[in-house]
């Protein structure tokens, strides 16, 4: 998949305001490994972003390197309009969670965030706020040390979100969290991103984010796949038949039944994949029935619908490879 080509006008200005992060040709080597190899993004002013692509990608880089935290081999890149040679000039309007927060354990969650406050110069007054905003408010008064996984992780948004920043900065805030946490983390970045304050979140869990974020940047192996409207990387790999077989073992025999016929399928939890391309779904998904009825595999569920985020990535990702 060919990265999206954007005007550098257009894709630096959004409602004519400049992009909150820019990257040129950024890249990180650690010895003779590139982590990050030459990126060029740009992240419009006000969207959430999610930052995706599978473990080792780079996005713990990239992320290590907008907050001066990790020195580029190479590029350049500024955040809210300063180059991160100088990260002093934009760190106190950008609150960043990266790697597990620590905080602690002895005091409560109030006053971990009235401890910390003090130490980056912010406004006292808003504590109590953004512990409601990360649903922490019934549970200040609590030690942190007896908080679970979730509310650590919640705690360390809220200081995060001291100082009111004009770009948060999340490295796998759902990691470790339970499907009812990661909900929340999910209520949550839609609403602190609400067009006010840029957001950049990265997962490799690519579904947790397709519902939250209105930008994509998909890379891969340090380099970038996509960057976009979301829409724009749904709408890229058309229609898909989901076939569920009753027994989960039939899925190798199905895959073999749709390659026989000329599709390229892959396996999605309990479904096979199958991405249509050019091809009439309903004949696609009308052959395939018949196909399996034929070799005695019953189909639990057969479906003609939108790729999921996932299906994309591995078409795009395959795409590149190739
Ligand atoms: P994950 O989802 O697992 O956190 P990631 O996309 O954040 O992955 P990075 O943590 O940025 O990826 O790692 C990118 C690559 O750089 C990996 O191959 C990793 O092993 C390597 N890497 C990262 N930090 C270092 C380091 N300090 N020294 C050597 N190699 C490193």
């Amino acid at each position: 998949m060919a990265q999206t080509k954007r005007k550098p006008r257009e894709a630096a200005e959004r409602d004519g305001r400049p992009a909150a992060i820019v990257t040129n040709g950024l890249s990180k080597r650690y010895g003779s490994r590139p982590a990050v190899d030459a990126l060029s993004i740009e992240v419009p002013t006000g969207v959430v972003a999610g930052f995706i692509g599978p473990n080792g990608a780079g996005k713990t880089t990239t992320m290590a390197m907008l907050l001066g935290l990790v020195r580029p081999t190479a590029g350049t890149a500024t955040v809210l309009g300063s180059s991160i040679e100088a990260p002093a000039s934009y760190l106190h309007r950008v609150g960043a969670l990266i790697e597990a927060p620590s905080f602690w354990p002895g005091l409560t969650g109030v006053q971990n965030l009235q401890a910390l406050a003090v130490l980056g110069g912010h406004d006292q007054s808003q504590i109590l706020d953004v512990l409601a905003l990360v649903g922490l408010d019934a549970r200040g008064s609590d030690r942190f040390g007896d908080y679970s996984f979730g509310m650590k992780q919640r705690l360390g948004i809220a200081a995060a979100l001291l100082g009111d920043p004009a770009l948060l900065v999340l490295d796998e805030p759902t990691n470790g969290l339970d499907p009812a946490g990661i909900n929340e983390m999910r209520d949550f970045i839609r609403s602190v991103g609400d067009g006010r304050r840029t957001v950049l979140v990265s997962s490799h869990i690519l579904s947790e984010l397709e519902q939250v974020c209105d930008w994509l940047i998909v890379i891969d192996q340090g380099s970038l796949v996509y960057q976009g409207p979301t829409q724009g990387f749904l709408g890229r790999a058309g229609t898909v038949v989901a076939l569920a077989p009753e027994h989960l073992h039939d899925l190798n025999r199905l895959a073999e039944l749709a390659r026989a016929d000329g599709h390229d399928p892959h396996p999605e939890g309990n479904e096979l994949i199958v991405p249509v391309g050019e091809d009439d779904p309903r004949g696609v998904a009308l052959a395939l029935n018949k196909a399996a009825i034929e070799q005695d595999i019953v189909l639990a569920e057969l479906h003609v619908r939108r790729p999921s985020l996932e299906s994309n990535y591995l078409a795009a990702v395959e795409e590149r490879a190739r």
